[in-house]
């Protein structure tokens, strides 16, 4: 099913984002989860690309796997790092031969301690230019990114939403959102993207906490706020991981049901799932997402939950 057809239903979406693991043990433990995690029935689950420095090559490994072996939806991410144009089309040749039909199309981060994406030389500056090209050979659906509180190097909104924007008429079916903890951030978010001219779905993504300083590194990275009161609560229990596990999970519950009885319809893109503790918490999420079938507010969007592996504690 290509995006963003799984918006369209009139039914909840379901999606998880996976992040490859980055060892070959992780690799079979995944192997030991995904039965479990697809049992959950998502509607489609996504495999992000060289972030959190995994290797690229499982990424595809991953997604064929579960388009192959499970038969289910699945979108690759790409990115546009260290990449020429002919090497991409080489990628996204290899991505269709599987029978992969969705692409998570991104610019991707510039390396550690450099504060300015480069291109290659031949390769693609922004993700739209990376868009345009998948859209020009056809066959997949597209995802892009988007920022309900800016993208960190955008200089202010009206900029950074011009830049969605391009990506939209370049050809991205949909846009999936960074994190964020206070679906305010979202709600305004959609409004002005609405405003602005921007009309596919917008798919929430949710990122369940790991540590205190797991989520302070990656909010550091991405500009994303903690409010103040979660933040407080973690700060509280930051040497128990079983107490901010269960904070992380309370708080992404409390935000995809606020965004469920919104009447959004949903899609719930999720992490690689370790442990089976945390499987039934998702589980949990996932039945509240199932008794949601209200008519979507602004405009189509779903509730995406995304995020790393969460640890056992
Ligand atoms: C849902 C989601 C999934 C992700 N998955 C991955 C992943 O799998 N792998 C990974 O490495 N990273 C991933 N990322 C992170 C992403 O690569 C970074 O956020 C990156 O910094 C920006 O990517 P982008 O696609 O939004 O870039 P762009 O859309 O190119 O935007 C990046 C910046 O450039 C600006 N810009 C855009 N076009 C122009 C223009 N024409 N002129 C001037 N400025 C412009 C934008 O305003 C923005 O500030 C993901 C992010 C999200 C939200």
């Amino acid at each position: 099913m290509k995006f963003p057809e799984p918006f369209l239903t009139g039914r909840p979406a379901i999606s998880f984002e996976l992040f490859p693991p980055k060892t070959d043990k992780a690799l079979a433990d995944l192997d030991e989860r995904l039965p479990k995690l697809l049992a959950l029935e998502p509607t489609f689950l996504t495999v992000t690309y060289g972030a959190l420095g995994t290797t690229r090559e499982r990424t595809l490994e991953i997604a064929a796997r579960i388009r192959r072996d499970f038969g289910r939806n699945v979108a690759h991410h790409l990115t546009c790092v260290g990449a020429t144009r002919d090497e991409i089309s080489r990628i996204l040749d290899e991505i269709a031969d599987t029978g992969i039909e969705n692409i998570v199309a991104l610019r991707g981060d510039p390396p550690l301690g450099q504060t300015e994406f480069r291109p290659v030389e031949g390769g693609f500056r922004h993700a739209s230019e990376l868009v345009a090209h998948i859209r020009s050979r056809g066959g997949f659906g597209i995802a892009v990114a988007g920022y309900p509180e800016k993208h960190v190097e955008a200089p202010d909104w009206e900029t950074d939403l011009a830049h969605l924007r391009d990506k939209v008429q370049a050809g991205a079916d949909v846009v999936v959102t960074q994190l964020f903890y206070d679906n305010d951030d979202y709600y305004r978010f959609v409004g002005r993207c609405r405003t602005a001219g921007i009309s596919v779905p917008i798919i929430p993504g949710l990122m369940p906490i790991q540590s205190v300083d797991q989520i302070k590194r990656i909010t550091s990275m991405c500009g994303a706020q903690i409010p103040s009161l979660l933040a407080s609560k973690l700060e509280a229990v930051r040497d128990e991981p079983a107490k901010v596990h269960q904070l992380a999970i309370e708080h992404c519950a409390v935000q995809a049901s606020e965004l469920l009885r919104a009447g959004c319809r949903v899609s719930i893109s999720t992490c690689s799932i370790r442990r089976h503790r945390s499987r039934r918490s998702w589980s949990g999420s996932s039945r509240c997402s199932s008794s949601c079938a209200a008519p979507p507010c602004l405009g189509d969007p779903g509730v995406t939950l995304r995020g790393p592996t969460i640890p056992s504690a």
